[in-house]
């Protein structure tokens, strides 16, 4: 194994090709892990569902477009759901090429978050590792997620503790956090802009207490990212004054940072223990504060008092309160934070050291 040009073959989500949304933070994840790994020199094959693109940026990957059903999001199915793949699924038919091309990678590193590449493992001489993506929202997925640490716990990676404690394993997690490329994003000095949002809009983001608050002073909310439940979204809106929320849709990172930059405060409300949270990262490296639920990724990603507020979860008075202490917050401190603990390129060494521990350790 050449340590210095590693080959990696990369399994993307599979729900939604890469661009469409669908798949959430797992999508841009994904970008920073190819253009990281890239710069240190190292080689990557992404397989995809069919339509994905990478931007051009990671010019040098290879990509493989799969044509096939998606899998249902896990976090919207009852959490004793069983696993189900649909006829012509594209998930065993992603697990089937990373396979077929592995012998001439040096491991595969899949991003799904599904049951059936964590059962293969131990069955396969495959170095197959797998970055989770999501907290525990299904018994199925973390029953698979405690047995292969039982076994192979060398082979999962999670973004954050608080992820992690989800799930019992057998020692420390891996924790990887994320990265981000900070020329993508460009600092805001503005003070006086709006209030955002950004997240898929579904009932696990929390988006109706950000609009609580927005309605409570009669200020507006702007709203980033695809509407996964129209019948949620709807019953937001019509809690509220006409107008308090403006819609501005799912937007390319180039688009969504440069309008997330003009806010004055970025609110987040997730409700269930989220994995990361990108967007917290991608309003700080514009120089926007975020007042968030201390609960999951963000607990971790806010330093609170000089990034942004962390308020006691579901609390929205608290919630209140910090979005008007926001002008407390230097917008260059929220910049400084990012680029200090997350940038792409120290998040592909992580990754690299991650892997290669692994394989060691077999
Ligand atoms: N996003 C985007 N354009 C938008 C709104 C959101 O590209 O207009 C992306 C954002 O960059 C982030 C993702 O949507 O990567 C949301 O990921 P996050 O980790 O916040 O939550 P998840 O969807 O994974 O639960």
């Amino acid at each position: 194994m050449n340590l210095k040009h590693l080959k990696f073959v990369l399994i993307s989500t599979p729900i939604g090709y890469l661009g469409s949304g669908r798949g959430g933070g797992v999508e841009l994840t994904l970008v920073s892990i190819v253009k990281g790994l890239l710069k240190l020199g190292h080689e990557v094959t992404l397989v995809a569902p069919e339509g994905s693109v990478l931007p051009d940026s990671c010019g040098r990957a290879q990509i493989i477009n799969i044509a096939g059903i998606d899998q249902a999001s896990w976090q919207h199915l009852d959490k004793n759901y069983p696993m189900t793949i649909p006829k012509n699924g594209v998930l065993p038919k992603l697990l089937d090429k990373a396979l077929e091309i592995s012998k001439d990678y040096d491991a595969i590193i899949n991003l799904s978050y599904d049951w059936l590449p964590l059962w293969l493992t131990p069955h396969l001489e495959v170095n197959i590792f797998h970055l989770i993506s999501m907290g525990s929202v299904s018994e199925l997925m973390k029953d698979a997620i405690d047995n292969l640490s039982k076994s192979h716990h060398r082979r999962l990676a999670f973004h954050t503790y608080s992820q992690a404690s989800d799930y019992d394993l057998k020692g420390e997690p891996v924790v990887l956090g994320n990265g981000f490329d900070l020329q993508d994003y460009h600092f805001q000095i503005g003070t006086n802009g709006p209030l955002g949002w950004a997240g898929r809009v579904a009932p696990e983001k929390g988006l109706e207490d950000a609009v609580e608050v927005a309605a409570s002073f009669g200020d507006k909310l702007l709203v980033w990212g695809i509407i996964e439940d129209k019948s949620y979204a709807s019953k937001i809106e019509s809690s509220v004054p006409p107008g308090t929320i403006q819609w501005r849709g799912f937007l390319n990172t180039h688009d969504f940072q440069n309008q997330l930059g003009a806010c004055r405060a970025f609110i987040n409300t997730p409700k269930w223990n989220e994995a990361y949270g990108n967007v917290v990262m991608e309003a700080m490296a514009c120089g926007v504060p975020v007042v968030a639920y201390n609960r999951g990724g963000p607990g971790e990603l806010i330093k609170s008092g000089l990034t942004g507020w962390l308020v006691q979860p579901d609390n929205v008075e608290e919630l209140k309160i910090a979005v008007k202490n926001i002008d407390q917050i230097d917008r260059n401190d929220c910049r400084e934070w990012v680029i200090k603990s997350s940038c792409y390129q120290e998040f592909a060494r992580r990754i690299c050291r991650w892997i290669v521990a692994g394989i060691e350790d077999k």
